[in-house]
């Protein structure tokens, strides 16, 4: 076998696994292809959060299963949460299949390749292993952004959520480890580092709390953005508000999940917290860190989710003001408490009542953005703009996206001020190159 390509399909946690698994296959010589049908070994890397992401995973490897069928040295494997969840069912589902793997076997990519030569399969690995290999730079998918994983699984068993049962509990990586890779990554250039986990206010490693973890790293990042994500509202203690408050790093954003503004469906998606409780935080936070941007999740249509309580979510939205959010129709995922309840949210209501949050964040956000037009604010440029040739596309520390005129290497850190402002990004132009 001398070369792989990878197809990783959801959240950041699996962009953060498939770089994993790149590394691994590069560490024993293999080339990463462009395209399927030039590589001996096809993997994909699954997503199973929603029914929706899986069905379409399945139907990618059965058409994959055209190139490696009849060609004996050519391999196709599945990887991620979806074996992890269904590994006995996916044979069936997917008779070309050489090699199933979950999340837990990031430790030993690299050994899969002469597991695979040497035939007998279809394999099957979704035991835990321990930790997986640092991802090395060479096989980052951003010149200049990282995700660097601090933890893995979730105790909090939401009930609508299968994460704990395909990513098991949680599992906090060694606090050396994530020194070293942060550090190497800050040598080499990069200059915005996320820390990512299921529930990073979880994370501890003998007696070094997040908040403790968060300082370390602050004070490795110089000249670089930090973040972390994701947050649990019940488990964002006062000392990760003040350490973002006190780090010189620490970037001016934070992901916090609401899901939803009625105490009863909160109790009901076992939250583990109160719509107050939510706002007495964002209270905290705001006065922590002046100027912070909060962006969140909202789900709409969960079992038993009256009009009065879809109304208490949209209300809580506006009166936070968030600067984005991520929102979702509920939908059941089979093993979850929530799929054992019926789905009782007629579809069209469902999307009568997402089409009215979507359109309410949508100038939320407008809002949020257009304070930013006038403001000089640094801006890391990361890639060629996808609007034109002659345009970069940057970030700043409040996680948004700016577009510019001017072709700058990414990586620099620019003065930009900010002209233009829609829902979803904001515009500027570079006023000076130095002095940042
Ligand atoms: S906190 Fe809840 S929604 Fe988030 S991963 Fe854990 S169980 Fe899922």
């Amino acid at each position: 076998m001398e070369t792989y390509h990878l197809i990783v399909y959801g959240c950041q946690m699996n962009v953060y696994d498939g770089e994993a698994v790149a590394t691994s296959l590069q560490s024993v010589g293999l080339r990463e292809t462009e395209k399927p049908e030039d590589a001996d070994l096809i993997i994909v890397y699954t997503c199973t959060v929603r029914a929706s992401a899986a069905e379409r995973a399945v139907g990618r490897i059965n058409a994959l299963g055209a190139l490696t069928r009849d060609a004996p040295s050519k391999y196709l494997a599945i990887g991620g949460c979806l074996p992890q969840a269904e590994a006995d069912n996916l044979l069936d589902a997917c008779p070309d299949v050489d090699l199933v793997f979950g999340t837990g076997q990031l430790g030993r990519v690299s050994s899969f390749v002469d597991l695979l030569e040497t035939g007998g399969g279809p394999y099957v690995l979704v035991d835990e292993t321990e930790w997986e290999p640092s991802v090395a730079l060479a096989a980052r998918t951003s010149p200049v952004r990282a995700n660097v994983s601090i933890m893995r699984g979730c105790n909090n068993y939401c009930s609508y959520c299968i994460v704990p049962y395909v990513r098991g509990q949680e599992r906090s990586r060694p606090t050396r480890d994530i020194i070293d890779e942060v550090d190497e990554l800050i040598q080499s250039g990069y200059k915005d580092v996320t820390l990512i986990g299921q529930n990073v206010n979880s994370y501890r490693d003998g007696g070094v709390s997040f908040a403790e973890l968060l300082r370390k790293i602050d004070a490795l990042c110089d000249g670089a953005f930090l973040r972390f994500t994701t947050n649990h509202p019940k488990d964002m203690g006062e000392n990760v508000v003040g350490t973002m408050a006190d780090g010189r790093n620490v970037a001016r954003h934070l992901h916090l999940p609401l899901q939803a503004g009625s105490d009863r469906i909160l109790a009901e998606m076992n939250r583990g917290y109160t719509a107050s409780d939510y706002v007495r935080l964002v209270d905290n936070i705001r006065k922590a860190v002046p100027g912070i941007c909060l962006t969140t999740d909202v789900m709409v249509g969960f079992p038993t989710e009256s009009e009065r309580e879809f109304e208490k979510t949209l209300t809580l939205v506006k009166k936070i003001g968030f600067d984005g959010a991520y929102t979702f129709v509920y939908s059941p995922r089979e093993g979850t408490a929530a799929a054992e309840r019926p789905d009782d949210v007629p579809p069209e209501e469902k999307r009568r009542r997402i089409t009215e949050l979507i359109k309410a964040q949508r100038e939320i956000s407008l809002e949020r953005n257009e304070g930013f037009v006038g403001r000089e604010v640094v801006t890391l440029a990361e890639k060629l703009s996808r609007r034109a040739d002659d345009e970069t596309a940057g970030r700043i520390s409040e996680n948004k996206t700016v577009n510019f005129p001017g072709t700058y290497a990414p990586g620099e850190m620019l003065p930009v001020k900010i002209t233009e402002a829609s829902s979803w990004t904001l515009r500027g132009k570079v006023i000076g190159t130095t002095g940042v």
